[in-house]
């Protein structure tokens, strides 16, 4: 997605440890007609998927999730990431390994808000290793349901994910795709 890729170029910083920094319109700040772009595209890429929910992890999956849920007219639903006195024990629940914080997190999603013959499609802002991915199919194939589609807003192609999701043939959809970030400087597969 040209629009996305010229914001990342403009904006987006290169950190140690293979992270790009997105936090001007991504991760801290919000640029909402960006993310409205956004949410249309993966409605666009999703249309034949028969996608009934979308399903993220709090809290940067969120916004790109509620636009593509917009577009598409399904509910989303995020995955919480801290125990809440709120969430009774009726909830799936998994382990992630968190990418930036490398810490691992318990993800948890109340049961009421995955229905019987859902077809989800899984909404993340960055695919890295696949660890949060995983901990979302996990949570689906606890819930009995089907995953149609995962849509990823920044997938840094070289990295551990894309081969994990390739592995389950779910259809997959990434709105940039990153060929390195080597030497400070973001390099997309298609430049
Ligand atoms: P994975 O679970 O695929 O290893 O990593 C994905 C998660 O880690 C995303 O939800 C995102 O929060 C975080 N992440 C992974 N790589 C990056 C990155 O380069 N930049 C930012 N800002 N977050 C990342």
């Amino acid at each position: 997605m040209k629009l996305l890729e010229d914001k990342i170029r403009e904006v987006g910083r290169v950190l140690p440890g293979d992270v790009l920094k997105v936090d001007t319109f991504l991760n801290h700040q919000v640029d909402p007609k960006l993310m409205a772009e956004m949410g249309k595209e993966f409605a666009k890429l999703f249309a034949n998927d028969d996608i009934t929910r979308i399903v993220t992890v709090e809290s940067s999956g969120i916004a790109p999730a509620v636009m593509a849920g917009l577009y598409m007219d399904v509910p989303v639903v995020f995955a919480r990431k801290h125990k809440s006195l709120t969430l009774t024990d009726d909830v799936y629940t998994s382990e992630v390994f968190s990418y930036t914080k490398q810490t691992s997190n318990q993800i948890s999603i109340d049961k009421r808000f995955i229905k019987e013959n859902d077809k989800l499609l899984i909404i993340d802002d960055f695919l890295a290793n696949g660890q949060a991915v995983q901990g979302l199919l996990d949570i689906a194939k606890q819930a009995n349901v089907d995953v149609n589609g995962i849509g990823i807003v920044i997938e840094k192609t070289y990295q551990k994910g894309h081969d994990l999701i390739a592995e389950t043939g779910i259809h997959l959809e990434s709105l940039a795709e990153i060929k390195s970030l080597e030497d400070g400087k973001v390099t997309f597969v298609n430049d």
